[in-house]
């Protein structure tokens, strides 16, 4: 049973249009506690408010910190449902062991889900493109300075009203190819959703903004040469009528819109391979012709079509800069079964009543 302390204090709620990524919160955050007598004790729903933590907390020294991320949309008949919530919650507790963190109780992890979401449901918007973004976090909080794992946790779990991720929708993006910075290595944190992973990618990303480029194209850690990740996004090129993304061997988050994406493909009669792919194909298909689309998928944007690369001071045009068609239909279709305006058939919804 979580409990609920509702805020006397309500925010005033940004209008849809002013909404950006990650800016506002709402009203409320629960709250989970951890330690290794009594395990996760104290599910909470409370005001939202700063958190009180020990200067020595564990993770304010050795970045002991996951977090999640998935939405919570408002459909056309006003309901609000949650996308692919098992998937979110299962990621977190199975990842939690390479951290050396225990892993959530996934039942308490939905059970906070869906009471924050009913409690600040006014705060769901309803424009088009627009959602509740909701950030689960788990962070060791043991005030000691060894390095060892942490005896104490807490995860918290607060939310946020976005709009469409990109400015404006569905622009096809510039991205560098990485070649010298590394964001995951074998034996690394990459499969995992750690905070770490992104402090070790924003250098690479600052410098390809100053280059003219809105993201970086992540290689492998050994010689550059595969490539691995879109910024914060999975990748997938299509080459003629074959879709391809990296396997999951450890450098690469399983990312839940990565699999929505293979079901529909293979749904819709595409081939769907998982499989290491480097430059010298890319570049050769392009060639050739048979480059015909290539897009990052996340939670945050669904898809972000790639309009070039830029790699080696060589530039490739994708697809004439354009989004790709079966990119476009992708997006759709998940965007349509997220809003409720098109049949679930995968049960991906989770409605929040
Ligand atoms: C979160 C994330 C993704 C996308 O995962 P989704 O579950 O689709 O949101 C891809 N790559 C990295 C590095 C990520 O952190």
């Amino acid at each position: 049973m979580i409990s609920t302390h509702l805020t006397t204090n309500r925010k005033p709620r940004p209008r849809d249009a002013d909404l950006v990524f990650g800016r506002t919160f709402t009203d409320h955050m629960a709250l989970i506690d951890y330690d290794a007598e009594r395990g996760w004790f104290d599910p909470r729903v409370v005001p939202y408010e700063p958190l009180a933590l020990d200067p020595a907390a564990a993770v304010l020294h050795y970045g002991q910190a996951m977090f999640e991320g998935l939405k919570a949309f408002r459909g056309a008949n006003g309901k609000v449902q949650l996308f692919r919530m098992d998937r979110h919650c299962r990621r977190m507790a199975d990842g939690a062991g390479r951290l050396c963190m225990p892993p959530i109780d996934i039942e308490l992890m939905r059970e906070a889900i869906l009471a924050l979401v009913r409690v600040d449901s006014v705060w769901v918007p309803s424009s088009p493109g627009t959602s509740l973004y909701l950030r689960p976090t788990l962070i060791a909080t043991e005030p000691f300075l060894g390095v060892r794992p942490s005896k104490r946790y807490l995860f918290f779990l607060i939310a946020s009203p976005v709009g469409p991720y990109t400015g404006e929708a569905f622009a096809p993006a510039r991205i560098w190819v990485e070649d010298k910075y590394t964001r995951a290595a074998p034996g690394g944190l990459g499969g995992v959703k750690a905070g770490a992973n992104y402090v070790a990618s924003l250098a690479a990303a600052e410098e390809a903004k100053k280059r003219g480029y809105a993201q970086v194209l992540w290689t492998d850690a050994n010689d550059h040469r595969s490539l691995e990740e879109v910024g914060t996004m999975n990748m997938v090129v299509r080459i003629k009528d074959e879709f391809v993304t990296p396997p999951l061997e450890g450098t690469i988050l399983a990312g839940v819109t990565r699999d929505s994406i293979m079901t529909l493909l293979r749904e819709w009669g595409f081939r769907v391979s998982e499989r290491t792919i480097g430059m010298e194909e890319i570049i050769s298909a392009h060639g050739r012709g048979d480059l015909r689309e290539m897009f990052g998928c996340g939670t945050a944007a669904v898809i972000t079509p790639v309009g070039e690369l830029g790699w080696k001071g060589e530039s490739l045009i994708i697809n004439n800069g354009q989004p790709g068609e079966v990119s476009r239909r992708l997006f759709d279709a998940i965007t349509a079964i997220q809003y409720g305006r098109a049949p679930d058939p995968h049960g991906w919804m989770t409605p929040v009543d």
